[in-house]
């Protein structure tokens, strides 16, 4: 690790060399993760779900996202340790603000450090609970509209979190759903696994929808083979 450029080359997963090489080379090529987005990832290790935060190059790509479409509020579903809360935060700059669900104390506990360690924890909430209870309690209060929405918490929920996406959102706003690809399994319709299910009914639910317009792309690399759907309110 030296100086300002650091970069995402530890992960454990058995993605193909030839996927793990590109992104080695397009996130050191083009993707500056200084040390306290570094600090974060590796802090994954102290949660419930290590080394499941995005990769360096999506993380990029989330902040891109947010800033073309001119976010300055983005609600996430899913802290972790904070690490795409940190891309977010960077994007919406000093004057934006960005709210994060996380069930899990240890999550958030840790989440907080890293963002006071990159210096944004001013504009960052982590509520702690149930994403679905939380999301209700921002709709109650009757929250400001969100611009920008990453929903990456327990898949099964998708469509809770998009119902709740929706009634928080602006028209024009982007929600962007992470882990819809799953190796594959998504097209697996008799599939037992209540993630696939969860992706499944939640893009059904945005086809259905007369005031979403949306696609899906596959990804692959050091994250192995998986994708996003990426949605804009009309
Ligand atoms: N967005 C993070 C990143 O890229 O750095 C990664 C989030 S990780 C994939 C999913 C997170 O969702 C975990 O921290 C997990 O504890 C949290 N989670 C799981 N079920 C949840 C629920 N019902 N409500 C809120 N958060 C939940």
């Amino acid at each position: 690790m030296t100086g300002q450029h650091v970069h995402a080359q530890e992960n454990h997963d058995e993605s193909p060399s030839a996927w793990r090489d590109v992104d080695r080379y397009f996130t050191e090529s083009l993707v500056h993760e200084d040390e306290a987005l570094v600090a974060a990832r590796r802090s994954s290790s102290r949660t419930t779900m290590p080394n499941a935060e995005v990769a360096a190059n999506q993380g990029a790509l989330l902040a891109l996202l947010a800033q073309i479409a001119g976010a300055k509020r983005v609600l996430e579903f899913g802290t972790l340790a904070g690490y795409s809360t940190i891309w977010f935060a960077r994007a919406v700059g000093p004057d934006g603000h960005v709210t994060t669900l996380e069930l899990e104390p240890q999550n958030a506990e840790v989440a907080r450090e890293n963002l006071v360690r990159a210096e944004v924890s001013d504009r960052v909430d982590i509520l702690i609970g149930s994403a679905t209870e939380s999301a209700s309690r921002l709709i109650d209060s009757e929250a400001a509209p969100f611009d920008f929405v990453f929903i990456d918490a327990d898949k099964p929920s998708n469509p809770q979190y998009l119902a709740a996406a929706l009634e928080l959102t602006r028209p024009g706003a982007i929600i962007v759903i992470d882990n819809v690809v799953r190796n594959g399994a998504v097209v697996h319709a008799q599939s037992t696994d209540p993630r696939v299910h969860g992706v499944r009914s939640v893009t059904e639910d945005i086809a259905a929808h007369p005031n979403l317009d949306a696609t899906a792309l596959q990804t692959v690399g050091i994250k192995g083979w998986d994708g996003l759907i990426l949605a804009r309110r009309t």
